[in-house]
């Protein structure tokens, strides 16, 4: 068995999608289940801390990483079972995301399609339920594994024990920091489950004849819209949205619409009813929509995008977040959320 090699003191700047230029003391590249094993005995030696990267597009790296760092790069797919009209495929958690989605799309397998284009890996991908277009990880998702940090042992989480939530799941809360995801089962179908009641995607399709439709039809339309409107990490560092929709009370939403009539919000299905309120909008309205504060910026065309084109520090990312924080709460009585994970020392 050949162990993978440890560096020392490398720079995680094109680990990150938003550039930022920090340094990880040791950092290992997981090619196999086993360079995972060897990276976690490592840690447990070691007594260090330890950060699980695959895209780096869902996180903030404001200091540098005093411990390990664990790229996960592992490889395959696999179908773990198959009937006439389902398939559950095995995928490890290094392989890309987008990759995945377009191998089911080439094989006429639904249920990933509107999740085209989303960047990362496919072990992130349950960490925050991820979801696009009308659509949750938790729709097509079978079950898990993962090893727990502190003992080494395998795991299996089925759909229940993910607590899959709004951009949320038990990886973020109880969870946190315990597993590294090795493996994601994939539940797709072989017959036509279209989800196209997202208004961007329904009015790109609204050209389209019902007997045209299929996931590689779904997933190119919600790929041109996401290029049209998104800003590509590579050209501009990014890390997608970067504030959470809020959901209020629907005594807080009554108060806000009442002082902005035409404020984006949708009714979730809870008990108390709740409103999501979209946060772009927020953000828009209040004048935030492109504005570059010491060279950090909220993009141009999307307000909910902020943007690190001069590759800053974490430090300066978050003097310009909490400016922009201050003053939403300050116009809206509103605390806005950071969606992606924020690393500090
Ligand atoms: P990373 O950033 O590497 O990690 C994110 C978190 O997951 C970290 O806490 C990390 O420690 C943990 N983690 C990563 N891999 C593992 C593992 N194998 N085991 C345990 N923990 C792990 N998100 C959406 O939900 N919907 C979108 O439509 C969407 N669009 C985006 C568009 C752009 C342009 C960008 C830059 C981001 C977007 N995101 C979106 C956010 C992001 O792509 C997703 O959250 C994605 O799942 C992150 O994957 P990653 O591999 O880059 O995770
Ligand atoms: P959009 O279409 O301009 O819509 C703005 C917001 O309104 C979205 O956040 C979306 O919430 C909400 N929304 C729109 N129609 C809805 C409906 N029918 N029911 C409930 N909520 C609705 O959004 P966008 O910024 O271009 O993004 C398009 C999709 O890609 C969204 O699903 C978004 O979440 C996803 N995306 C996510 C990221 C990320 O980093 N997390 C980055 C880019 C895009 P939801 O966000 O809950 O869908």
């Amino acid at each position: 068995m050949t162990t993978p090699i440890v560096q020392e003191q490398v720079s995680l700047q094109a680990y990150n999608t938003l550039a930022v230029p920090v340094k990880t003391r040791w950092f290992i590249e997981a090619n196999t289940h086993q360079d995972i094993v060897f990276a976690l005995a490592f840690v447990r030696e070691q007594q260090c801390p330890l950060l699980v990267l695959g895209g780096g597009s869902n996180v903030v790296l404001v200091d540098d990483i005093a411990g390990l760092t664990l790229h996960v790069n592992t490889r395959g797919v696999s179908i773990e079972n198959e009937t006439d009209t389902t398939v559950l495929l095995s995928v490890a958690a290094g392989e890309n995301w987008h990759d995945t989605v377009m191998y089911c799309v080439e094989q006429s397998w639904c249920g990933v399609e509107n999740l085209a284009l989303i960047p990362g890996s496919v072990g992130a991908a349950p960490i925050q339920n991820i979801g696009a277009y009308g659509v949750e990880l938790t729709q097509c998702f079978s079950y898990l594994e993962a090893i727990e940090i502190s003992t080494g042992k395998v795991q299996r989480f089925g759909r229940d024990a993910c607590q899959f939530a709004y951009r949320d799941s038990v990886f973020k809360q109880q969870a946190k920091d315990q597993y590294v995801i090795t493996r994601v089962v994939l539940a797709l179908s072989k017959q036509p489950q279209w989800h196209i009641h997202y208004p961007a995607l329904q009015e790109r399709l609204a050209a389209i004849e019902a007997s045209e439709l299929s996931s590689a039809v779904i997933a190119q339309a919600v790929i041109d819209i996401r290029r049209s409107k998104l800003p590509d990490p590579v050209d501009i560092p990014n890390a997608g949205s970067f504030f959470k929709n809020p959901i209020v009370s629907a005594e807080c939403y009554r108060d806000i619409k009442r002082q902005y009539p035409h404020i984006i919000a949708y009714a979730q299905d809870t008990q108390p009813p709740t409103y999501k309120l979209a946060a772009g909008w927020l953000l828009d309205q209040a004048g935030w929509k492109g504005t570059d504060v010491k060279g950090v910026a909220m993009h141009k065309d999307q307000a909910l995008v902020l943007t690190n084109p001069h590759r800053l520090s974490g430090a300066d990312l978050l003097a310009f977040v909490a400016q922009v924080k201050a003053d939403i709460h300050q116009k809206y009585t509103l605390e806005l959320e950071v969606e992606p994970r924020i690393y500090r020392a």
